[in-house]
């Protein structure tokens, strides 16, 4: 028989469960414009926050209902609310540099060097990344703008896409590059009319330089993290999808264990695995089983990527038709293999993400995926194919068809020199009137998830927006927009930055809008984005980021105007 204390204890017990489950909300926010991102409920006015999750959406008097003793009450002063935005294609960088993005000119790419340069420890090389030809006098990169301010210390940088590397006298120096030295095999030491190397290292060469820099240890690689995450949450990220291929170095994963384990990872962070061919069936299965021992914590896996082709302006991307000017671009791997690799994959239920740039590439990815569904039945996969530039007309419904995620980036819709000078002239206008189209899924009723390819890209979700809002550069060039046909809307962009990014991951049900019984992920933005003129998304700011409750960046000079 039990004794009366017990009886009383276990009824106590019950008791405090009841209460906790009708506990009042941690915090309510109340008095703002919340685009909620459910089609049936697009505004509310309020929300309540406990724990993690969204409580209670609805108007100010609903949810101030529901506040407690201790709920702290956040009056948002009519401010615009979005989910928090979810970048469906970003990278980890492999290493710290100086960001040289829209420089325009040498001297701001120096000064940006000589800046940075003075944060490392003296003597160490500098890395910079993100420059553009247009950048140089004549269109022409040379080494002596950097041997000018940095005669004596290595530099290398980058070009935006990748493709090429500039790298001093010293740097040159260091990699034994000469007059005498031979062209590596695909990659091109371009020499001056004296026959002097000038610096630029095209493809494969900048390996030979880019091979000397220090990997980064587990510490530097959390410190690097840590900034990454810091300016993830200032634009108002609080879920990241990485995309590389190769998957994360063992050191970058024991920093992102680091992270998680002392309570700074601050975004919600989707790990790839390598897609690669003949992988055995335990291996693939061990994949499967990291993906559901995964699924609900901050940091998940879930997705094997490969990279089937190469991209449009350095003509490696695989087209139906030749470019302008001749050549195919070549996939990187047969159709058979990809079949079989992709099948294997699918068959143990992992999702599967393809780089596929031409319509050749993009064809034999969604044949891959068609073949899957063939051989292993019918089910949810949602495959997905990257950046997705140039569909062939008759493919674009093939998406809906198969229920194939177009993974695109909508900041690479900016027609910027590069773009109107270079992409644009090879692929004729035919094809380009229907590249970097978003539009184009959105009319065939496919799921599109946006993401920026930082580090090719910055990752701010809001200059994503502003370029297939506008199809027009930061200076608002051309006039009336790049093929404006092919326009959308600030809310489609919206949706595709949020709730599609969350489908294209398997995480809809969790986060993605703003909705009872979802993570408390979102942005309080300076200005309501769905009311202005488009111009006017590049002055607006992010001034409070949450990720599952947590803030996880407040704006300098956004005071708290919250009060019990
Ligand atoms: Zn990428």
């Amino acid at each position: 028989m039990p004794r009366l204390s017990q009886i009383v204890a276990v009824a106590f017990a019950a008791l405090v469960l009841a209460a906790g489950a009708a506990e009042p909300p941690d915090r309510i926010y109340v008095n703002s414009r919340v685009w909620t991102g459910e089609p049936a409920r697009p505004e509310a006015l309020a929300f309540a926050v406990r724990g993690d999750r969204f409580v209670a959406v609805g108007t100010d008097a609903d949810v101030r209902d529901l506040a407690g003793p201790r709920t702290v009450v956040t009056d948002l002063q009519g401010l615009r609310v979005v989910p928090g935005f979810d970048d469906a294609h970003w990278h980890l960088p492999s290493r710290r540099t100086a960001r040289l993005d829209g420089a325009g000119s040498v001297e701001v790419i120096q000064q940006r060097l000589l800046d940075y340069s003075r944060t490392l420890p003296s003597g160490s090389w500098v890395v910079g990344r993100g420059w553009m030809p247009t950048d140089f006098p004549d269109r022409t990169a040379d080494r002596r703008y950097l041997d000018a301010v940095f005669p004596d210390r290595p530099v290398v940088i980058r070009d935006r896409d990748s493709h090429q590397a500039l790298a001093n006298a010293p740097a040159l120096r260091l990699a034994g590059i000469t007059r005498e030295t031979p062209d590596p095999a695909d990659g091109w030491i371009v020499r001056g009319t004296d026959g002097e190397p000038t610096g630029l290292l095209k493809e494969a060469a900048a390996s030979l330089v880019t091979q000397l820099l220090p990997n980064l240890s587990v510490d530097d690689t959390y410190e690097l993290l840590l900034q990454e995450l810091a300016t993830a949450a200032s634009l108002g990220l609080t879920s990241l999808q990485d995309a590389t291929d190769v998957g994360l170095t063992q050191n970058e994963r024991a920093a992102v264990l680091r992270a998680v384990e002392k309570g700074t990872m601050t975004v919600r962070y989707r790990v790839p695995l390598p897609l690669e061919i003949g992988v055995p069936a335990e291996q693939i299965a061990k994949y499967a089983a990291l993906r559901d021992s995964t699924r609900d914590a901050l940091v998940s896996y879930g997705f094997v990527k490969t990279i089937l082709d190469g991209t449009v302006d350095a003509k490696t991307a695989f087209m139906l038709e030749p470019y302008v000017g001749g050549g195919n671009g070549v996939p990187m791997l047969s159709q058979k293999d990809l079949d079989r690799a992709v099948a294997d994959f699918d068959r143990a239920g992992l999702q599967v993400e393809i780089h596929a740039i031409g319509d050749g590439a993009i064809r034999m990815a969604l044949d891959a995926y068609e073949h899957a569904s063939k051989v292993n039945g019918p089910r949810d996969r949602r495959h997905r194919i990257e950046h997705v530039e140039v569909p062939a007309a008759a493919d674009v419904a093939r998406f809906r068809a198969l229920g194939v995620i177009a993974s695109t980036q909508p900041i690479g819709a900016t027609p910027d020199v590069v773009m109107l000078e270079n992409y644009a002239p090879l692929l004729g206008p035919e094809r380009f009137a229907r590249a970097y189209n978003p539009k184009q899924f959105d009319v065939a009723g496919a799921t599109q998830a946006f993401g920026s390819d930082y580090p090719v890209y910055s990752m701010d979700p809001l200059a994503g927006i502003y370029a297939v809002v506008t199809r027009q550069t930061r200076d608002g060039v051309p006039a009336g927009g790049s093929h404006p046909e092919n326009r959308i809307s600030v809310e489609a962009a919206l949706r595709h930055y949020t709730g599609d990014a969350a489908y294209a991951s398997f995480d809809e049900s969790r986060k993605g809008t703003i909705a009872v019984g979802k993570y408390a992920d979102f942005v309080v933005l300076s200005d309501d984005i769905l009311a202005m003129a488009p111009a006017e998304l590049l002055e607006t700011r992010v001034l409070l980021t949450v990720m599952g409750g947590r803030e996880t960046y407040r704006a300098s000079g956004f005071g708290d105007s919250s009060s019990r």
